[in-house]
């Protein structure tokens, strides 16, 4: 290249190494495009055969697909730039028309709430929202014979545990498909598709990337379901950055070491916060006391996840607010599924969207902190959030 003039170097020095070593951990390739020196591999890459452009297929997305796609028990998996974009696509990838029905959780992510409203309402498809933890979910399932049902594995914030093997067993039988957004149990404690999902969901913002680095979807299910998701991704766009992919597969490495320890932490620390006088309700799927812990027994048998909720005994929104700021440890922070200890305020956080009647009739008071238990020791976790409750009551 020495020949050359300095913007033909500038454009073509330093683009490529030789080299027979196999790095131990996947490079990132940021590349959005690639070159072939054979036309014929070319015409094959724009086949999908190989990579050609990052929108139609990408390196690391891919890695990461294949991952979860294995810790799903999925025969495919479509990666995301987030779980929103991914509920999205699932929405789409039905077809739904003017007349059918979707049935969703009433006792859901509130953002999947308003999408799924905006999504219905443009088609004039009819959209009901059930609690899908109550025991005659199946039945209003039947009775509405929707074309989609989307329950979550674990709700948010008060932790039911619907019965999927149930809901999906009415789903078929009126010939919905049956989709599990498993954000909040991970594959790691809770493979939603052996229990009968067609499709599972993941915000990989949570738990798989497990340091609030990167935001990220996935929608996994059997090669067939995804074909059209993936066909639709190539036009819609909604791809993972390849970062994003590395670091969310980097995650990936440690999730289930993570849900064991992240699991350990939360039912000692359930455990801890019920023995306080200042808590008047503590909500754990791991706790006997818990309505869905028989449920819960079943369906997540190598843990009962790193989520806690509690009451603070005869607190209003400003107890709540000065509890957020009482904790030394702990973090106020809209998220979940960190190595970090996060907390909220539910009323004004997760369930800022809905009316209060809403919120009265979910359950959600004021009173109500949603805890995602992080990996620090449990006991200090323990003694940060009870020394704010007291600090919050003073
Ligand atoms: C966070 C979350 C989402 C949305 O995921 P993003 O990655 O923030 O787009 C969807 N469902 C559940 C249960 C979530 O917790």
């Amino acid at each position: 290249m020495t020949a050359r003039k300095p913007a033909t170097l500038a454009v073509h020095a330093g683009s490529h190494l030789e080299s027979r070593a196999r790095p131990v951990t996947p490079p990132i390739q940021m590349a959005a495009v690639s070159a072939f020196d054979d036309a014929l591999a070319l015409d094959e890459a724009l086949e999908g055969k190989d990579f050609s452009y990052a929108r139609i297929g990408a390196y690391n997305t891919e890695l990461l697909e294949e991952a979860v796609a294995a810790l799903e028990g999925a025969g495919d998996c479509a990666a995301y730039a987030s779980g929103m974009a991914a509920l999205k696509a699932l929405f789409e990838a039905q077809g739904l028309k003017q007349g059918d029905r979707v049935v969703m959780a009433a006792d859901g992510y509130g953002v999947t709430r308003a999408l799924y409203k905006r999504l219905c309402a443009e088609r004039g498809v009819e959209l009901h929202a059930v609690a899908l933890a109550r025991p005659d979910a199946a039945d209003q399932v039947r009775a509405l014979a929707p074309r989609l049902l989307l329950a979550e594995s674990v709700t948010n914030p008060l932790l039911a545990v619907p019965d999927l093997p149930r809901l999906a067993e009415a789903a078929h039988q009126v010939g919905a498909l049956f989709a599990v957004d498993a954000t909040f149990s991970s594959p790691a404690l809770q493979q939603v598709l052996a229990q009968g999902a067609d499709y599972a969901v993941q915000s990989t913002t949570k738990w798989l990337n497990g340091h609030s680095d990167a935001l990220g979807g996935t929608v996994s299910g059997s090669a067939e379901r995804l074909r059209p998701l993936k066909a639709a991704r190539i036009l819609d766009g909604a791809v993972l950055g390849p970062f994003e992919a590395w670091l969310t597969l980097r995650g990936v490495r440690t999730l289930p070491l993570r849900m064991q320890a992240h699991s350990a932490n939360a039912q000692r620390v359930a455990q801890r916060l019920l023995a306080e006088p200042l808590i008047q309700r503590v909500l754990y799927p791991g706790l006997p006391d818990h309505p869905d812990h028989a449920v819960a027994r079943r369906l997540l048998p190598h843990g009962f996840g790193g989520m806690v909720a509690f009451e603070i005994a005869g607190a209003d929104r400003p107890c709540g607010f000065r509890f957020l700021e009482a904790v030394r440890l702990a973090k106020p922070a809209p998220s979940l599924g960190d190595v970090a200890t996060l907390v909220m305020h539910a009323a004004s956080a997760s369930a800022r969207r809905m009316t209060p009647e809403e919120r009265a009739r979910a359950g959600i008071g004021e009173n109500l902190i949603r805890v995602s238990v992080g990996l620090e020791d449990p006991d200090e976790v323990a003694d940060d959030l009870i020394q704010a409750v007291r600090a919050a009551r003073r």
